[in-house]
């Protein structure tokens, strides 16, 4: 067990901090918003994600608290995780937020005399841990790297809307290290996380592993939009039935020898929708790309995940489009803001520039998410959209559906539309629906 600090209360700080708590480890997590640390401190967590609130109770005051002090948090600590953001500017990846962690991290390793250990749990292009956070941690603590501290990486693999299942439950633990010393910080601090397979590796390779795992991702699902859209396209196919079919190759369902077939989760990213958002694949392989160019690598497949995926929302807009040539005055319900059930997380959403396109054709938008209502609305406070308190009300008067994400109180949406005096159209753009329950229906990749 370890005493822990954790710089920067996220997604990926919070969840790790609340469940390191939960399994025995003693965690201080620090963020400069005062605001989030306050909240925190009162048993709110600020954003949504299941059993996350729970959890934070049960440990608050026991083995877990927020700050806002860095510096008292890690010299009270062994070991800094550093898990602030690091968004895409637009040309590569901004590692400000990593640099200024690891400056007042070093400051403060400056005045402990304890060997320490950091280590980065931001997703970060490789090379940055040894090349970019272990010289700023030298040059702000006075010290040396391997001598008076150590310096790791460990990615982050959690999935938002199943954070904490995925922290308690991980598939695999990765583990960086610049020596051996600093990985058994490492496994120290998850050593009652059993049943889980632990990869030890040098700092670059592990943030190598992040990296690939959400290019390949990424890559699958704009496969999937891409065999959609050509469907859709040619006409008379339907790229569901595609898709099982390639599914039912047993090299991605294994056939177990009693006959059984196993249907591995990973299948569901080889299914067309209207494209992927959330704070991590966008963000991810545009800093990849970037990087690659900047080595005289230019990641071409990777350059065409991302174009396909920034036109995929305007497929709904043309299926629309088919039907509503001008969109003025027309009231079209948007079901789902969030980019993917289970979050509130509005980051990249295709719900944005499909609304964003909507207010420009002034159509007469009502939104419903149960969940991201209140993220969305922050997005777009001063348009004309009516965000409602429930499915029906969204619904009334419609004379267009859109769902855009996968929410399970969407399922039934038939049943709902059944009662509606005029039949209004449904676009599907998750491909959730049963295509003959509705009569008027269009999806993505039919
Ligand atoms: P986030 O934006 O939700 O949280 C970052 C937090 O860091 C903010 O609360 C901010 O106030 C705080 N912060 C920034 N600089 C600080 C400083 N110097 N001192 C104290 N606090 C500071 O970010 P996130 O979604 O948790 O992502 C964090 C990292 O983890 C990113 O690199 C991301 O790519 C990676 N990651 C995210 C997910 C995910 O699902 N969100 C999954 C895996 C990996």
């Amino acid at each position: 067990m370890m005493k822990v600090s954790i710089v920067g209360t996220g997604y990926v700080g919070l969840v790790s901090g609340v469940c390191l708590a939960e399994k025995g480890n003693q965690i201080i997590c620090v963020d400069m918003d005062q605001e989030k640390v306050d909240k925190i401190n009162k048993g709110i967590s600020p954003i949504y994600e299941k059993d996350l609130e729970v959890l934070l109770k049960k440990n608050l005051n026991v083995n877990f608290r927020a700050t806002i002090d860095l510096y008292k948090a890690v010299l009270e600590t062994d070991i800094s995780l550093i898990a602030v953001g690091t968004p895409f500017d637009g040309t590569e990846i901004d590692l400000s937020y990593i640099k200024e962690a690891s400056r007042q991290i070093g400051m403060a390793i400056k005045d402990k005399s304890a060997y320490h250990v950091v280590i980065v749990k931001s997703t970060v292009v490789p090379g940055t841990t040894d090349e970019v956070v272990l010289p700023i941690l030298e040059e702000a603590s006075g010290k040396q790297a391997g001598r008076d501290f150590g310096v790791g990486m460990n990615p982050e693999f959690l999935r938002e809307g199943e954070a904490v299942g995925d922290f308690m439950f991980p598939d695999r633990i990765v583990l960086g290290g610049m020596d051996k010393k600093s990985i058994l910080a490492q496994e120290e601090m998850y050593s009652v996380f059993d049943n889980s397979d632990v990869l030890k590796t040098n700092n670059k390779t592990a943030e190598m592993i992040k990296y690939t795992s959400n290019s390949l991702l990424a890559t699958m699902i704009s496969f999937s939009n891409e065999i959609g859209n050509l469907c859709a396209a040619i006409g008379g196919i339907d790229v569901v039935e595609v898709m099982k079919g390639l599914h039912l190759d047993k090299r991605l369902s294994p056939i177990l020898e009693n006959g059984e077939r196993i249907t591995p989760a990973f299948t569901t990213y080889l299914q067309a929708g209207c494209g992927f958002g959330g704070s991590c694949f966008p963000k991810d392989v545009n800093a990849l790309n970037a990087h690659g160019k900047k080595l005289g690598r230019p990641m071409w497949l990777l350059e065409a995940v991302m174009k396909i995926n920034e036109q995929q929302p305007r497929q709904i807009i043309h299926l629309l489009e088919k039907h509503f040539p001008s969109m003025a005055g027309i009231p079209i319900a948007v079901l789902g803001l969030s980019f993917k059930p289970g979050t509130d997380d509005m980051r990249e959403s295709p719900a944005i520039p499909i609304i964003t396109e909507l207010i420009s054709r002034d159509a007469k938008i009502k939104a419903y998410d149960s969940v991201a209502r209140k993220e969305a609305m922050k997005l777009f406070n001063d348009t004309d959209i009516i965000f409602c308190d429930d499915l029906d009300e969204a619904i009334n008067g419609a004379e267009a559906i859109i769902v855009l994400t996968c929410w399970d109180e969407f399922k039934d949406l038939n049943h709902r539309i059944s009662r509606c005096e005029k039949q209004p159209l449904v676009i599907d753009g998750r491909r959730m629906l049963n295509k003959h329950s509705i009569e008027r229906y269009e999806g993505i990749g039919l």
